[in-house]
């Protein structure tokens, strides 16, 4: 069989692997040229966690863990209002949790893929003809923008939250697309100064309507992460984030001059699709079914909704059926991180008085550092 894997991201890759174990020719695009950078921090644990230990990775990436102590809220002096050990999310979790920046997982898993995986980079999807929509008919005619035609078996869009896959062969995204009324941003930076001053914990100042987190990474600069209300992608983003977050107080504003021009910049969104395949297409990751950043499973639901899906595939008799068992083993663990993500944008920008006396509140029972 041969399959081409749009997107080289955690579910990318983990689909690509496993394809390639059972044999498959995987073809795996990336449109960017070249790795993307640490990224932000993960927290990886349950059924994600357990398929990279399936993988033999965990060796590999217990190397690039964080040594992250704890969650420590501040507040706008930058005191300490609570922390929330990490020690004790990772006990109830048996120690089955990671906490690595994104770029080190991706690096671990293209390092690991096997033979059968092709990975080619600058080369973007933007094109798909499905001959045989209703009946799995011929196969596939993916047009990359390298200006290749491949022929293949089955495509999976692995391209993330906002999907050309899913855009080409679903519909446009305003008919799957919920955004969340907030937008996140995720930048590094250096500064010897600031990266001092974080200590080994992840710290968070959370202010009514944005929040901001702040870590060192293993080179000893800055990972910096922010939420903001905004309905809408603005056409700048840097000069947004500086607008939306400029005087939280603390080390933001500092934190805010050093936000670069490539800033990952996304909307708090969700994807709801009925169904994630269509003829030969199949969607896995955050281009199936992203819970939003605040959800905080994503990375997990992409290394395990690779792993399902590539199982599911190698087990049936035909690709149909097991596009089916895909969708369904996995329909119900995505609705539950789904519901968490819409809990959880309430609770980051509340718009009710109560919501913030509450919000603001729970870290404190966690009590003081
Ligand atoms: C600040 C922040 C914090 C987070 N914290 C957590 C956490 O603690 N725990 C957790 O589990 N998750 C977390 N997440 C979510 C997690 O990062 C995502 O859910 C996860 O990365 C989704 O993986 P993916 O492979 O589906 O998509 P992506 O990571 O978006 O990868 C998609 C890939 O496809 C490529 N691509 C896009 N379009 C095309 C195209 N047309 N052709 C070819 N390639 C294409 C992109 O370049 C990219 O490499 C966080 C996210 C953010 C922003």
């Amino acid at each position: 069989m041969r399959v081409l894997v749009c997107g080289a991201g955690a579910a990318g890759l983990t689909t690509a692997w496993w394809l390639g174990r059972h044999g498959w020719d995987v073809l795996l695009t990336e449109r960017d040229e070249h790795p993307r950078g640490p990224g932000h921090l993960l927290d990886i644990g349950g059924a994600g966690y357990d398929v990279l230990d399936k993988m033999g990775l965990l060796p590999a990436l217990a190397r690039t863990r964080r040594p992250i102590r704890a969650i420590e809220y501040v507040d706008q002096d930058g005191s300490t209002l609570a922390t929330v050990s990490y020690l004790a999310a990772a006990t109830l979790l048996d120690g089955r949790l990671l906490t690595i920046m994104r770029g080190d997982l991706e690096a671990a898993l293209t390092a690991a893929l096997p033979a059968q995986v092709r990975l080619r980079r600058g080369a973007e999807v933007v094109g798909v003809e499905d001959g045989g929509v209703n009946g799995l008919g011929d196969p596939l005619r993916v047009t990359l923008s390298d200006g290749r035609v491949e022929e293949v078996d089955l495509l999976v869009g692995a391209d993330g939250l906002a999907s050309t896959v899913r855009r080409l062969v679903f519909g446009p995204d305003r008919l799957y697309v919920r955004t969340l009324g907030q937008q996140s941003g995720a930048f590094v930076f250096a500064d010897d100064e600031l990266a001092a001053c974080l200590g080994p914990n992840l710290k968070v100042l959370s202010l009514a309507d944005r929040q901001a987190g702040f870590c060192r990474t293993a080179d000893g600069r800055v990972a910096a992460f922010v939420v903001h209300r905004g309905d809408h992608s603005p056409d700048d983003p840097v000069a947004e984030v500086r607008r939306r977050c400029a005087g939280m107080g603390w080390i933001v504003d500092r934190a805010l001059d050093h936000c670069p021009a490539g800033l990952a910049h996304h909307p708090v969104a969700q994807v709801e699709l009925a169904g994630w395949h269509v003829g030969r297409t199949v969607l896995v990751g955050d281009a199936a079914a992203a819970g939003s950043v605040l959800a905080g499973h994503g990375a997990s639901l992409a290394v395990f909704g690779g792993y399902r899906l590539a199982e599911s595939l190698h087990q049936a008799v035909d690709l149909r059926a097991g596009m089916i068992a895909y969708q369904q083993g996995l329909m119900p663990a995505v609705e539950l991180v789904q519901r968490t993500g819409r809990r959880a944008a309430g609770w980051v920008a509340p718009t009710t008085r109560w919501q913030i006396i509450i919000r603001d509140g729970v870290p404190a029972l966690a009590g003081p550092a």
